[in-house]
């Protein structure tokens, strides 16, 4: 079957909503999803939604600013995180008003938080700025914004899954996409003057992850075998606070409500590594200090049969029972149901969880999808969300900062798209045997049941990322990380399925995201084995006192955009960062320059 819209939008979080609703405004929109719309991960979120409305004390979105480029290790593009921090304010009234039901506070007006990283006056101490409905902001958010597109007669396609992305001859233009319907098992070619990728995370090639089943990072895979690029993709985030032995995510609102970490000596030790905002520093210095004290032997060191490995504390016993079930409902419950703890009796075991990916498809301020580090695009190709990467978060994310930054950059897709889809028509569409997807699936169906399984496949994948490529990082372990991976990606053309039947062929599509995450996979560890330096979440263990590489601003001050050969190599190239301070057009304040310059990270 041809499926024919305007828009296309691949993905139901809120990035994918946000642009949805916008450009419902305009133009004939069709969301696919591979979940109903309402169970994508947005609808996990639990923390909260940073923008300095200063409604609990004075606040500044300059501040806000200036936090986002020192919390990213300064590898952000300081003008698209500008964007970020200065549009904030508006949008979230925004959503206040479309009916997302915020925590207030005794006046009424949107309570806030403090979270990590976030600070007053370019660093003097923690700040509230986390905009938070309890610990379910992303849920309220996800079904807000749902609720609006139904009522502006967004057309819904649940259970779609795409597979590929079609082009005009030229691949000047993309033209639509190939969607796999889980319940007929049909293949649908799908038309549109635009098509926006809005697929969310891919952390699931890690062992130990806060992420969904759903996050198998489908639109990377599809970008490189389409020989598009992906920027920085080796800056993956470890949040500091999962269930040990489980990854399951404890907010960082547990600490920004007063919660903190303490070793198996009772210290409290982020106080040692950050004097000033303590257990609020960013993620990736709460997660590297984490493991330090561990691999120094001040692990807490209780194994069971959930957890083999040693961990720390996180202490919210002081705070009670009822403040913890009425600010942070849902991860009292997490601790209760998965480790049998009651948070107001007991510490909570937590160990880093692989949480969020700061690279991603490299786009514009309005999403368009770059196809290189000059800017070139594609006509007709945006990205938005956890998977695009604008370059907002650089090195690190600050916490608050992603469900703000796909309601910020899903409005400017979704406006963008309203304002120039009239003027775009729609192009040839190629034959659908002809895209590369095509193959796979013959393959896959004809390897049938054959000794390599995808699911051991995956194990192995998500063991050898998480052991070998995940918080610390050296030459040797990145290297043989490569070569493990490289050896999956052989053993994936034997892989078969057992099922050959149509209906919800899991077996099938569970393969192909497979696929997908390994060639993913390489593009991390190959940058991460070009970045000889330690820059935000990616720390290199082997410098050249064997202690750490410190970070190298004269060499690595710069994106990777990296392109998959098909032999699996990696093709790396290097992009500039936007720093204010380079801006020939800016007219920034002197004193201003020098604050955004690169500098050592202190909290
Ligand atoms: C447990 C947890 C808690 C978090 N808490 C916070 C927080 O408090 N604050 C914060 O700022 N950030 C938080 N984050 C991060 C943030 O929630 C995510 O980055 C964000 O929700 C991603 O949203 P998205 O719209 O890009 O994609 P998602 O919400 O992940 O949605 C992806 C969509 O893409 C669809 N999809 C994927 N592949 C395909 C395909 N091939 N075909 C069709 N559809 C496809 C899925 O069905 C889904 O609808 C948290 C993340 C996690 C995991």
């Amino acid at each position: 079957m041809q499926i024919s819209h305007d828009v296309l939008i691949v993905g139901s979080g809120a990035a994918g909503l946000y642009a949805a609703y916008w450009a419902s405004t305009k133009a004939d929109v069709a969301v696919m999803s591979k979940l109903f719309p309402t169970r994508s991960h947005t609808g996990a979120a639990q923390g909260g939604i940073g923008a300095a409305l200063g409604n609990e004390e004075e606040d500044k979105p300059l501040w806000h600013w200036f936090d986002t480029i020192k919390g990213g290790d300064y590898l952000g593009d300081q003008d698209a995180m500008r964007t970020l921090c200065y549009d904030a304010p508006q949008t979230i009234y925004e959503l206040e008003h479309l009916g997302v039901p915020f925590s207030r506070t005794d006046e009424g007006k949107i309570a806030q938080r403090p979270f990590g990283g976030h600070t007053r006056n370019f660093g003097e101490r923690a700040v509230r700025r986390a905009c938070y409905a309890a610990d379910r902001t992303g849920h309220v958010i996800l079904h807000t914004l749902y609720e609006n597109c139904v009522k502006q007669d967004v057309h819904f396609y649940s259970e779609f899954q795409i597979l590929d992305l079609l082009f005009n001859e030229d691949k000047s233009k993309c033209v639509g996409a190939v969607a796999y319907d889980m319940l007929s098992g049909e293949t649908h070619t799908v038309h549109a003057k635009v098509v926006v990728l809005a697929t969310g995370g891919s952390c699931k090639n890690y062992a130990t992850t806060s992420n969904c089943q759903a996050n198998t990072g489908d639109a990377f895979g599809i970008m490189l075998k389409n020989g598009l690029p992906l920027e920085d993709m080796e800056f993956i985030q470890f949040h500091p606070t999962g269930l040990a032995g489980l990854g399951i995510l404890v907010t960082e609102g547990a600490r920004g409500e007063g919660g903190f970490l303490t070793n198996s000596e009772g210290e409290r030790f982020m106080e040692r590594y950050a004097p000033t905002v303590k257990d609020l520093a960013p993620r990736d210095m709460v997660a590297q200090c984490m493991y330090k004290e561990v691999l120094e032997g001040r692990g807490i060191h209780k194994t069971s049969r959930i957890c083999q490995e040693d961990y720390v504390y996180l202490n919210l016993m002081h705070l009670g029972k009822e403040e913890l079930m009425k600010k942070l409902p849902e991860i009292s419950d997490f601790a209760t149901t998965y480790l049998g703890i009651k948070p107001w009796d007991e510490p909570v075991p937590v160990m880093p969880t692989a949480h969020y990916i700061m690279g991603g498809i490299p786009t514009d301020p309005d999403g368009r999808v770059k196809l290189n580090e000059q800017g070139d695009i594609i006509e007709g190709l945006y990205a938005a969300g956890e998977c695009a990467c604008v370059s907002v978060h650089g090195a690190n994310r600050l916490g608050t900062n992603s469900l703000l930054d796909l309601v910020v950059f899903g409005r400017r897709v979704g406006l963008h798209v309203a304002k120039n889809v009239d003027a775009l028509n729609l192009g040839s569409l190629p034959k659908y045997p002809e895209a590369a997807i095509e193959a796979d699936i013959k393959r896959i169906k004809e390897n049938g049941s054959s000794k390599e399984k995808h699911g051991q496949l995956r194990k192995e994948l998500a063991e050898v990322m998480m052991e070998k490529c995940s918080v610390n990082r050296t030459e040797e372990s990145l290297t043989a990380c490569r070569d493990e991976v490289l050896k999956l990606r052989e053993r994936y053309q034997q892989c078969g399925i057992d099922d050959q039947g149509a209906v919800f062929n899991s077996d099938l599509l569970e393969a192909l995201e497979l696929g997908f995450m390994i060639d993913y996979s390489l593009v991390q560890i190959e940058g991460a084995l070009i970045r000889k330096e330690s820059r935000g979440a990616h720390l290199r263990l082997d410098g050249p006192d064997g202690g750490q590489m410190p970070r190298d601003d004269e060499n690595f001050l710069k994106h990777t955009y990296a392109w998959l050969n098909q032999d699996g190599s990696v093709k790396l190239e290097w992009g500039k960062v936007h720093l204010i301070q380079d801006d020939p057009e800016g007219s920034w304040e002197p004193d201003l320059i020098e604050k955004m310059k690169p500098k050592e990270r202190k909290y």
